[in-house]
């Protein structure tokens, strides 16, 4: 039997570390190829040195983070950082469309996670949006997820089916992948108890130490 596979789709590379760190050492640990493709390296937070620079740096940090995860591979997609929205439309949302849908067919995946369209951030509602598409037009079979990134608050309309997935024994592993975006380190300790807070939060809601929560869309 083939081992399943997941297809996280999302803005930054430090989306799904904070939104799914620990379901995807969770779901490595189960033997599931994780594929990721982040639309842009999340190059603006770090004014100290240029984008360039920055951008390459960041590329290591999330190879790194995604090896002490077990997640097997991650593509990056070269758009800016906080005009992915724009971006989009310059290179045709169509195109975008077509390459998700490549990659799709590609790896098959059972289960695909990405941004939601109510998040705050104007590029992860971009990138959301773009999924929703296809969901419209019925162009995805695959189960997709969305998950939440800074906020602690739920989100609107979260009437969905949910997927609590009990973290407990990876939370440790996530945050050592999020301490491994290194040029972010000013940032990120700031946030590190939000991280905190929202998993443990979750996970006592759900009978457990930690839980990461996501809501179904298609
Ligand atoms: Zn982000």
């Amino acid at each position: 039997m083939q081992p399943e596979t997941i297809l996280i789709i999302c803005a930054h590379n430090d989306d799904q570390i904070i939104g799914m760190g620990g379901t995807i050492a969770k779901y490595a640990g189960q033997g599931k190829k994780i594929h990721s493709m982040f639309f842009s390296l999340g190059e603006l937070h770090v004014a100290l040195f240029r984008k360039d620079i920055i951008a390459k740096k960041r590329y290591y940090e999330s190879k790194k983070a995604d090896q002490i995860l077990g997640a097997t591979s991650i593509e990056y997609l070269g758009l800016p950082d906080g005009k992915i929205a724009e971006a989009i439309s310059e290179r045709g949302r169509e195109q975008m469309k077509q390459l998700i849908l490549q990659k799709i067919v590609q790896f098959k995946p059972e289960k695909i996670f990405t941004n939601a369209t109510d998040d705050s951030h104007p590029d992860h509602r971009a990138v959301a949006k773009l999924i929703q598409d296809l969901i419209d037009e019925k162009k995805i079979q695959s189960d997709v997820y969305v998950f939440e990134v800074w906020h602690i608050a739920k989100l609107k309309d979260r009437h969905l089916p949910k997927l609590v997935v009990d973290t407990s024994d990876f939370f440790k592993k996530k945050i050592e992948a999020f301490k491994a975006h290194k040029s972010q380190k000013l940032v990120y300790l700031q946030f590190i108890w939000k991280i905190y807070l929202k998993d443990r939060l979750n996970g006592k809601k759900h009978k457990g130490k930690y839980a990461e929560v996501f809501y179904k869309v298609n």
